[in-house]
C-alpha cells in the first residue's frame, strides 16, 4: 500500500467541479475540536456567508454534514408528515428522487411530469394545484443537472404561495451559478451542494428554512423519523449562542474548505459569480456551435453551468470521453437515463467556469472528434 496521488484533472462534468487551490489549502490547516471557540466562530461566519449566498435572512441557514442528497432528505424528512400531499415536478433524475423521498416519509406524491430537457410547465403545476386543494408542499428542482434545464423558481414559488402551499427547492446546481433569491422569491426550504458552483469539494449541503417552514416543523404531530437529519436536534449544535450541545462531529476540515469558498464568493460578489457562469457559457456555446454541435435544451431554458449537447453523428461516446480523460486530463459528463449515449454534459461550475477551461474543452473536443 502506498500514498494515493490522484492525477490532476480538469473537471467539466456535472460535478464535482474544479476545487480552487485556496479551498484545498484551507482544508489542509490543522484540525481543531468541533466545540473549540475558534471553530464555533468559524461556524457562525459560515452561516452568515451562506445567508449572503442564498440571499436570505433566514435564521435557519447552515450546511448539513453530508452531500446534496442529504440536504434533499433533510427537507423532506422535516417537512413531510405522514399523509401530506406533495406535488413533485419531475423533468429529470433529481425530481424522481424527490418523489422517492416523499413516499419514504409517508407522504402522497402527486407527480407533474415534463419531458427531460424541458423546463417545468407552470400551467401543468397550476392544474395539479387546482385538482388537489389539500396539497401541503410543492417540490421542484431549480437546475436539473441531468438535462441542463432551468425552471422558473420565482414563478413556481409564487404559485405555491397562491394555493397555500410551502415549497421545497433543489438548488444543488444553481447556488452561485445562476440567479437565486431565497427571500425575494419566497422559498421555504432549499438545499444545495458544495461541489457544483461553490468551488469546494463534495461532502456538505447548505440548507435554509423560512419561518413558515419552521412553523410546519414545530407543529409536527410525530417526531422527524430520521434522528441524524432532525433539525430540532441539529440546531442545538448549529444554532445561536455559545451553548452548543454535541449532536455529531462536524467535518471540521471540509468546513474550512466551504468557509474559504464563501470568502472567495464574497470577494467576487454573488451577482458577478452568476455573470461569470453566463459569460463562460456564451463563449462555450459559440465555439461548440461553430463545430456544428447542438444543444439539447432550448435557448431560453438553458443552464449556463451545465451544457447538454447532442453527441455528433459517428462519434463514439465512451471513446471520446475516455480519450479526453486520458490524453487531456479532461472530464466531461455522460448522458443519464434515456439520454445515455446520446448527449454529453459539459459543466462550467464554480472554479471550472473560466477561460482556460473553455479553451481546453473546445480545442480538445475538436481535436478528438477530427480523428
Ligand atoms: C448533484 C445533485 C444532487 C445530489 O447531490 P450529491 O452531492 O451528489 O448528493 C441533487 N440534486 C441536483 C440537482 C444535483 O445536481
Amino acid at each position: 500500500m502506498q500514498s494515493f496521488n490522484p492525477p490532476i484533472r480538469t473537471l467539466m462534468g456535472p460535478g464535482p467541479s474544479d476545487v480552487h487551490p485556496r479551498v484545498l489549502q484551507a482544508m489542509a490547516r490543522p484540525t481543531i475540536g468541533h466545540l473549540d471557540p475558534y471553530f464555533i466562530e468559524m461556524m457562525d461566519q459560515t452561516k452568515q456567508a451562506l445567508k449572503y449566498a442564498f440571499k436570505t435572512q433566514n435564521e435557519l441557514t447552515m450546511p448539513v454534514s453530508a452531500p446534496g442528497s442529504a440536504g434533499m432528505e433533510t427537507c423532506f424528512a422535516n417537512l413531510v408528515e405522514p399523509g401530506d400531499k406533495v406535488i413533485v415536478c419531475i423533468n429529470g433524475v433529481f425530481g424522481n428522487r424527490m418523489k422517492e423521498n416523499v413516499i419514504r416519509f409517508g407522504g402522497e406524491a402527486i407527480v407533474v411530469e415534463d419531458k427531460w430537457g424541458e423546463a417545468i410547465t407552470i400551467e401543468k403545476v397550476e392544474q395539479a394545484l387546482k385538482e388537489n386543494p389539500d396539497t401541503k408542499i410543492l417540490a421542484f428542482v431549480h437546475a436539473e443537472t441531468s438535462t441542463g434545464a432551468q425552471s422558473d423558481a420565482k414563478a413556481l414559488c409564487a404559485l405555491a404561495d397562491q394555493y397555500g402551499c410551502l415549497n421545497i427547492v433543489d438548488a444543488v446546481t444553481s447556488l452561485a451559478g445562476t440567479e437565486l433569491r431565497v427571500d425575494d422569491w419566497g422559498i421555504d426550504a432549499i438545499y444545495s451542494g458544495t461541489q457544483k458552483c461553490m468551488s469546494a469539494p463534495p461532502g456538505l449541503s447548505p440548507i435554509s428554512f423560512s419561518k413558515r417552514a419552521i412553523q410546519k416543523l414545530s407543529n409536527r404531530k410525530i417526531p422527524v423519523t430520521s434522528w441524524f437529519l432532525d433539525l430540532n436536534l441539529v440546531m442545538g449544535y448549529w444554532g445561536k449562542g455559545t451553548k452548543r450541545a454535541y449532536h455529531h462531529t462536524a467535518p471540521v476540515n471540509t468546513l474550512y474548505g466551504l468557509h474559504e469558498s464563501l470568502v472567495m464568493l464574497m470577494e467576487e460578489g454573488i451577482e458577478n459569480s452568476w455573470a461569470r457562469h453566463k459569460q463562460q457559457h456564451e463563449t462555450l456555446k459559440l465555439s461548440l456551435e461553430a463545430m456544428g454541435i447542438k444543444f439539447l435544451v432550448k435557448e431560453r431554458d438553458r443552464l449556463p453551468q451545465l451544457n447538454t449537447v447532442w453527441i455528433p453523428e459517428g462519434a463514439d461516446d465512451a471513446l471520446v470521453r475516455s480519450t479526453l480523460l486520458n490524453e487531456y486530463n479532461l472530464e466531461i459528463g455522460a448522458g443519464l437515463g434515456d439520454l445515455a449515449g446520446k448527449v454529453w454534459r459539459i459543466g462550467l461550475m464554480g472554479h471550472s467556469a473560466r477561460n482556460e477551461n473553455v479553451l481546453l474543452a473546445t480545442a480538445a473536443l475538436k481535436e478528438v472528434l477530427s480523428r
